[in-house]
């Protein structure tokens, strides 16, 4: 059985929860302290509030041991609030420069609730390599607005309304998508990552 953890701090860690344990020869692991991350292969980090998870990643000390973890090669999946929270530089698409806490793996520039208003949800099909076609659900999305190496963008929304944009992005085995995959139920990003924590 493999073991993919689920960062449970705030968001949507239940239904990231409930997909891994539909697909069956997973072993979806709650994570609220370092001791769980002793025993995963994978870690989900969820959508939710990239500054509410950003703080309880600061007030119970998990910092050091997330960034412990990325360190050992193990996959790690940051959907939404959680690709932010990978990011080194955020930026709002109100209030621009922002200083809020990261985890600053991934070199990529992400903005924070890009799609403004109007379009403050959506679904589309977006484009990802070494995946496919995958159904994503947006919410008050950020949009990945670069990559620098060794980071690079790996997926994009298409859209003749809203433009094309980064959704996707990876740095070794880092990876960042700016939807949310328990949404729409589409299991191919899940299985990508249990393949790579299999490896
Ligand atoms: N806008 C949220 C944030 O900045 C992310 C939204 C989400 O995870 N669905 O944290």
């Amino acid at each position: 059985m493999v073991k993919i953890g689920v960062l449970a701090l705030q968001g949507d860690y239940l239904e990231h929860y409930q997909v891994l344990k539909s697909l069956g020869g997973v072993d979806p692991v709650i994570v609220k302290h370092s001791k769980e991350l002793s025993d995963i292969d994978a870690l989900i980090i969820p959508g939710g509030e990239s500054t509410t998870i950003g703080s309880l990643i600061e007030s119970r000390m998990l910092s050091k041991p997330l960034v412990e973890f990325m360190e050992t090669g193990k996959p790690v999946l940051g959907t939404c609030a959680g690709a932010i929270l990978l990011a080194k530089e955020v930026v709002d698409r109100v209030v621009g420069e922002t200083k809020q806490y990261t985890l600053r793996a991934m070199n990529i520039r992400i903005m924070r609730n890009a799609y403004g208003r109007q379009r403050e949800s959506f679904i589309a099909t977006v484009n990802i390599e070494d995946i496919g076609e995958v159904r994503a659900a947006f919410i008050r999305a950020p949009i990945i607005l670069e990559a620098r190496e060794p980071a690079r963008i790996t997926g994009y929304l298409n859209d003749s309304s809203l433009g094309r944009h980064g959704v996707a992005a990876r740095e070794k085995n880092l990876y960042a998508v700016t939807f949310h995959p328990e949404i729409t139920g589409d299991i191919r990003l899940y299985n990508y990552i249990i393949q790579q924590a299999k490896r």
